[in-house]
């Protein structure tokens, strides 16, 4: 009988011991097991090494996990969108890459504290010749000093012909018929021709002889100036380009990527993109001439712009867009306190600051 009960007393020693044990050591496993981190490759924040990945995003992120005392590993999706289907679907903890805060992703997913400040902006290649479109041509004359030349033209014209048409009227051998309309349509025509330079037939009043005379400086000095006015405008357009600004888009061919906040911008302004799973298609479809600019995060543009793009594409334009940059976990994550406080210390201890020189030059 003792015996018996010593034995049911050790069992239940040892199932107590086994839960103790479980309850000691089953938090540590979850805690060691690495966390799944799911990203992109975009350059500079997502860069794809042999078998590793590197860039800001990473940096950071592998800051802030030592920070909190987790391993983690790498999974890369094709295009934000995946990237962000993963992270709802559980297949990892969290995602980082560059990913716009946006209030429509906010309700699905929450976001860590903005990691970077961001915007859209326009890359363009660098030899973006304007041609002369009839667009180029009708934007040289109805901008800058252009109207106010062509009213002075006008009126260059249009003062003179009426001067003269009324000192010839009253003549025998007038010039122009004394009917206003017939009379004025021939001076306008002549005037036309005083201004430019050309000397058609005399008119015979002392008043339109004066007029003709003094036409021949007032034309030499107004030509000049309305050529080196065109030219200059000509110039401006071309060096500009085609694209300056989100206002000239309509009706170019414009590139971004996938599910991107870019291509929701376009969409919006019904400008419809040719969407690329990676930005370096879009760059590479840019240099090929298959597309007139590419919409996309400012960073990114000038990165590429500043690198193998270099002497290839300008980016044009300000930011019209600004946008911030998180780290996006499942709702109701617990794992976005803890990379809050750690996110903010590496900002307080100079470490965030560290890092954005390295991948962006000084500053921060
Ligand atoms: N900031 C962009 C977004 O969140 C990045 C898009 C991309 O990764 O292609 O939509």
């Amino acid at each position: 009988m003792q015996q018996q009960k010593s034995t049911a007393g050790q069992f239940v020693r040892l199932i107590r011991f086994l839960i103790l044990l479980f309850c000691l050591v089953a938090p540590a496993t979850a805690q060691d097991k690495p966390l799944t981190v799911i990203t992109r490759v975009l350059p500079p924040f997502v860069i794809e090494e042999a078998s590793s990945y590197t860039g800001f995003s990473i940096e950071l992120w592998k800051a802030i996990a030592s920070e909190i005392g987790r391993s983690s590993e790498f999974k890369a999706k094709a295009n934000v969108k995946e990237l962000l289907a993963a992270v709802e679907a559980g297949e990892g903890e969290l995602g980082i890459a560059a990913i716009s805060i946006t209030s429509e992703r906010l309700g699905k997913f929450d976001f860590s504290q903005p990691m970077f400040e961001s915007g859209l902006q326009i890359l363009v290649p660098e030899d973006a010749d304007a041609g002369l479109g009839l667009r180029q041509v009708l934007n040289i004359f109805t901008t800058g000093a252009m109207p106010t030349i062509l009213a002075i033209l006008a009126a260059l014209v249009l003062i003179p012909a009426h001067l003269a048409w009324f000192a010839e009227r009253q003549r025998q051998d007038r010039l122009f018929s004394r009917q206003y309309f017939r009379g004025i349509s021939h001076a306008i025509w002549w005037a036309t021709g005083a201004s430019a330079g050309q000397q058609p037939d005399a008119p015979r009043s002392l008043m339109g002889r004066v007029l003709a005379w003094l036409a021949i400086p007032v034309s030499v000095i107004f030509v000049a100036y309305f050529t080196a006015a065109v030219t200059a405008a000509i110039t401006v357009q071309q060096l500009q380009g085609n694209i300056s600004g989100t206002g000239d888009l309509p009706g170019q061919r414009v590139g971004t990527t996938t599910g991107s906040t870019a291509a929701g911008w376009l969409i919006e302004h019904n400008i419809t993109p040719t969407e690329f799973q990676a930005i370096a298609e879009a760059f590479a479809a840019l240099e090929r001439h298959q597309l007139d600019a590419v919409v996309f995060d400012a960073p990114v543009l000038l990165y590429y712009a500043g690198h193998a793009g270099l002497g290839k594409a300008q980016v044009v334009g300000p930011i019209f867009r600004k946008e911030n940059y998180g780290i996006a976990f499942p709702i109701g994550s617990e794992l976005r306190k803890p990379v809050n406080s750690a996110l903010l210390k590496l900002r307080e201890n100079g470490t965030f600051d560290v890092l954005y020189a390295r991948w962006f030059g000084q500053g921060g």
